[in-house]
């Protein structure tokens, strides 16, 4: 099993549903499964991972936190446990198969090593295939005592509504800009943390992420881009060659907040809700001369394109029609 466990901890906005899931395991509620849930960039996994380590601890941590030191948390730490199954796809972006599924709840029927819990965690979620899906559903009907599957999803409508009908959703959700900003400066990165969280929409991983001088640079060069191709200043086929060399989730996720932006721009006086507001002066011109429905149009395409990410046979083909269909909103 790859490395899994870097640290045992969690971040400060996870601390209400750690409580919660907790005191539910204290008192004997714990249910079988789990849904964590909640946009990218919050910790998802770490919040997982971190409870299925104080699920499997055997030793006293503070707060219900794993100690880090008992026989199972040097065994996480190794990445050999044999009561923790770690799910996930066998390439970043491709569906999670049936027997990745079959495996593990195979062994499930097994008693947990230590005769403790035997944790299970599927990560995404959302990227089980059909028959995969239908292989973990029939575990969920039939759950064994002490065995807990931990699903993780930011997309979480993608899954079967029976499966995610069987489990307890645990809502991660963005943490108030005071915390979230305390936590971003405390991890030292460059930037205008306000700046950057906006960016990423209040998520203080992506936030993080987005720290970066390079990457900031990039996406001002982008916009710049984006901005003389509606204007026809440069070819849309050019510009998506140039981009699709780049992570194609961002560069969509950087396009929707454009367009996002744009669109609030033509439609309020009120910027407050920026997702780009230090480029509120250059959306806002390029705003003045594209139509609303062609916008609006587009985007969908952007949350489709985001949605079926890992399925896209060509991204730069991906990129041109919606630059393409981008430039055709223009008219001055
Ligand atoms: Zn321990």
């Amino acid at each position: 099993m790859e490395k899994v466990y870097d640290s045992f901890s969690i971040l400060p906005w996870h601390h209400p549903q750690w409580q919660s899931l907790q005191t539910g395991h204290t008192e004997g509620r714990l249910p079988h499964a789990l849904l964590i849930n909640g946009p990218a960039g919050l910790g998802k996994s770490r919040f997982a991972r971190c409870f299925a380590a104080s699920l499997l601890c055997t030793g006293s941590g503070e707060a219900d936190m794993p100690c880090g030191n008992c026989k199972s948390c040097l065994l996480l730490k190794a990445g050999n446990h044999p009561d923790l199954f770690l799910v996930t796809p066998e390439e970043p972006g491709k569906g999670i198969r049936i027997d990745a599924i079959r495996e593990v709840t195979g062994r499930e029927v097994l008693t947990a090593q230590y005769g403790g819990y035997k944790v299970i965690i599927i990560e995404p979620a959302d990227a089980l295939n059909m028959a995969a899906s239908n292989s973990l559903l029939k575990t969920l009907e039939e759950p064994v005592s002490r065995t807990l599957m931990v699903l993780v999803s930011s997309i979480p409508g993608k899954l079967q509504a029976t499966i995610r009908s069987r489990c307890q959703r645990v809502d991660i959700r963005v943490p108030e800009r005071a915390q979230a900003r305390d936590w971003l400066e405390a991890q030292g990165g460059a930037g205008d943390p306000d700046l950057l969280l906006d960016l990423a929409s209040g998520a203080p991983l992506l936030a993080l992420e987005l720290a970066d001088p390079e990457l900031l640079q990039l996406r001002k060069t982008m916009l710049g881009e984006f901005v003389s191709v509606l204007e026809g200043k440069q070819n849309p086929v050019d510009i998506a060659a140039r981009w699709h060399k780049q992570e194609l989730k961002r560069v969509l996720i950087w396009i929707s907040g454009w367009i996002i932006d744009i669109l609030r721009l033509k439609s309020t006086s009120e910027t407050s809700t920026l997702l780009n507001p230090d480029q509120r002066r250059s959306l806002q011109a390029i705003g003045n001369t594209l139509e609303f429905n062609g916008l609006y149009e587009v985007l969908d395409e952007v949350y489709e394109a985001i949605g079926n990410l890992g399925g896209q046979l060509n991204t730069q083909m991906l990129l041109e029609g919606l630059l393409l269909r981008l430039r055709a909103c223009y008219s001055d």
